[in-house]
């Protein structure tokens, strides 16, 4: 038996794996919320009213370099959401006709939402088992912001590297 050699006392593998353990459970717990990426990106949300025109909606959506608008009531009430997909399947649709029609006729009114505690982890699984990229955000029912699966995707790739330096960290030493 090497000089060096210690028997392993009871409690030794306990201290090792919490090390490790606490590493990966500390990344997982800190799978994080809507409320992070939010306080990243900003609570700005632009939103268009049932009345307006598909016209108006396609000049707010170029100018604001976006892809969804959310439709809101003279109380400021999410009431819809259009978004560019809309509008293309209307231009095909609707060939010459579409631009004056009303966003009301157009837009998608049964909204899923998110709220700011969320775990992105399950708003991305909302969001591609419903097929779309836009998800508003609310706090205490009212509008707080806007995510797309860009936003999330982004974010949990800059986790995911986060947490691969710290692994690494961790073998180097
Ligand atoms: P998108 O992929 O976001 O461009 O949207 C694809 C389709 O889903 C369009 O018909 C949108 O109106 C609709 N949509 C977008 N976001 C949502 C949402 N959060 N809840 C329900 N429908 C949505």
């Amino acid at each position: 038996m090497p000089s060096s050699f210690q028997a392993p006392k009871r409690g030794d593998k306990a201290k090792e794996t919490t090390h490790s353990q606490s590493l990966i459970s500390n990344t997982a717990q800190e799978n994080a919320t809507v409320r992070k990426l939010i306080d990243h990106k900003g609570r700005s949300v632009f939103s268009i009213t049932p009345d307006d025109t598909l016209s108006t909606a396609v000049k707010v959506l170029a100018d604001k370099h976006i892809g969804a608008l959310l439709v809101t009531d003279a109380d400021g009430a999410l009431v819809g959401i259009l978004s560019e997909r809309d509008i293309v399947r209307k231009l095909a649709a609707t060939p010459g006709q579409t631009l004056p029609q009303t966003v009301a006729e157009n837009m998608t009114k049964n909204v899923q939402t998110c709220s700011l505690d969320d775990q992105l982890v399950d708003v991305l699984k909302t969001m591609t088992d419903g097929r779309f990229r836009h998800i508003p955000v609310l706090e205490d029912g009212k509008l707080c912001g806007m995510l797309t699966i860009g936003d999330v995707v982004n974010y949990r790739l800059l986790e995911l590297e986060y947490e691969a330096m710290q692994l690494k960290q961790m073998i180097v030493g």
